[in-house]
């Protein structure tokens, strides 16, 4: 994809930033009174997340905080709109203030990423990614097969030739990174809907390194001549060659695709930049916009001019109608993102990360690939004697939230896993500093240290039963507390 010039200057954050607080505090507490008035529970349960999510230590990987104004831009009557086809060109009348929303919110995706198009519909990931494997086929498949039949549309198409085309569309070959590499679901595999529509193979990383093997991905692909390779994962901790994975595309006829839905943030913060920054090399990018990103959860879709008309055409090909609402706060936290402090936030999720690899490496833990480049870290939990499902486990009782990962070859397999994994964009936003991260590795290191297995009723060792030293996990919590203390979460937002 070509680097679209900054045509669209990013507006000026406007207002005093405490007056904008005491006013998105006075929204919050309002729109909760007025829930209330209605169904108690459910004002009940948004007070009582917002105390959740201030009280965790967040390492999620995929999580993050968004801000009032994202928050805000969602919770109103843009969602009252039907909006299916994109600007300009509805199903539905009245949509002045939607196409509005929706090119506003195209208009930052572009000049942020340097996109030549961008599609802000997907209502979340997998639907990104749903729209852009129909995007290639119907551009590789389907559109060649209309043409030699001589037809405009697929309801042209004789009884024969439609037979014909869709046992084509579900004919196609996917290249993706294995899961236990990191790689996602969405890539192709056999529980996912992409793997009923593809045939897949998947690339691993070197046993010795735990590093994208690029001679291994090359080999596959000219054996396999996939249509599409993907590129992109959600727990692998190095960077990624899109230079070197777009000359395999080419090499074997396949369109690369890339899914940056973990790293986003860092490829808008321009933290992943020249080979590391996909944009410029793939056909076609997709992503979220809630992970690294820190926008309202939804998905997103760039790609080059050839395949614009294609994913425009996402709904409704493979999505509902438009989540206006969501566009609109899409629209705010692009505009976040071309801000100067985004570049600041996006460099101290990498470095936040780094101090997070040193501080548990120093302490003796072991992690795959031996660090990170980017903003998570996979933690091998095999050295404590404890599956990833224990490890996950007595971190949470010690008030630290993570998820349990495979690691490449695991030997608990996806359930129970050998690993942990640990994101740093959500205390990133906190305003958590590397010093502080060190510190968070050391309540890890502390609390595994201290977490022994358990045993099942037969006496067995357990993949699931463990065992905490005694005030462990009350002490680890105490501590963590204390450091959240230090970084409130949405200061100045009181909903009392
Ligand atoms: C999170 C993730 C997705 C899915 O996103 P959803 O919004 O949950 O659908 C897809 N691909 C990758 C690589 C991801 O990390």
């Amino acid at each position: 994809m070509s680097s679209a010039p900054e045509r669209f200057p990013a507006p000026e954050p406007t207002g005093d930033p405490e007056r904008n607080t005491s006013l998105a505090s006075a929204a919050f507490r309002g729109a909760l009174d007025v829930v209330r008035s209605v169904e108690p529970r459910i004002a009940a349960a948004i007070g009582q997340e917002l105390t959740d999510q201030r009280e965790s230590l967040k390492l999620i990987a995929s999580e993050n905080y968004a801000s009032p104004a994202t928050l805000l831009a969602m919770g109103n009557w843009m969602s009252d709109k039907y909006a299916e086809g994109t600007v300009g060109h509805r199903f539905y009348a009245g949509c002045r203030n939607v196409d509005t929303v929706e090119s506003v919110a195209a208009e930052h995706a572009r000049a942020l990423f340097g996109a030549d198009h961008a599609y802000v519909q997907p209502h979340s990931g997998i639907d990104a990614n749903l729209v852009a494997f129909w995007s290639v086929l119907a551009q590789r498949v389907e559109s060649p097969a209309l043409e030699r039949a001589g037809v405009r549309g697929v309801n042209d198409l004789s009884e024969e030739d439609w037979a014909e085309l869709r046992r084509s569309l579900g004919d196609q070959r996917m290249l993706g990174m294995s899961l236990d590499a990191g790689g996602h679901l969405t890539h192709g595999f056999r529980p996912n809907i992409s793997g009923k529509m593809f045939h897949q193979r998947s690339y691993g990383t070197d046993p010795e390194t735990g590093r994208i093997d690029y001679d291994a991905v090359r080999a596959a692909a000219r054996e396999f001549r996939p249509l599409i390779l993907i590129a992109g994962y959600s727990a692998y901790p190095r960077l990624v060659n899109f230079r070197v994975m777009r000359e395999i595309a080419d090499e074997v006829g396949a369109t690369l695709m890339v899914d940056m839905a973990h790293f986003a943030g860092l490829v808008a913060g321009k933290v992943l930049t020249g080979e590391h920054d996909p944009v410029p090399f793939a056909h076609i990018v997709t992503t979220t916009t809630h992970k690294s990103l820190r926008g309202p959860r939804g998905g997103m879709v760039l790609c080059e001019e050839s395949l614009a008309e294609h994913v425009d055409r996402g709904c409704p090909m493979v999505l509902g109608g438009p989540l206006p609402h969501v566009m609109a706060a899409k629209a705010v936290a692009l505009a976040e993102a071309r801000q100067p402090a985004f570049r600041t936030y996006a460099q101290q999720i990498v470095d936040n990360a780094r101090a997070l690899a040193e501080g548990l490496t120093r302490r003796g833990a072991k992690l795959v690939t031996g660090g990170t480049d980017n903003h998570l870290v996979l933690l091998d939990v095999s050295g404590y004697g404890l599956t990833g499902r224990q490890a996950e486990s007595a971190l949470l009782d010690s008030g630290i939230v993570t998820n349990r990962n495979a690691v490449p070859q695991d030997p608990n397999g996806a359930w129970y896993t050998s690993g942990i994994r640990l994101g740093t964009p959500a205390l990133t936003t906190r305003g958590l500093g590397a010093p502080e991260l060190d510190e968070v590795a050391a309540l890890i290191d502390g609390v595994l240290r201290g977490t022994s297995p358990g045993t099942t009723k037969s006496g067995k060792p357990s993949k699931a039963q463990y065992v905490l030293a005694d005030g462990l996990a009350a002490r680890t919590a105490e501590q963590a507390a204390d450091l959240l203390a230090k970084h409130p979460l949405y200061p100045g937002i009181d909903l009392s």
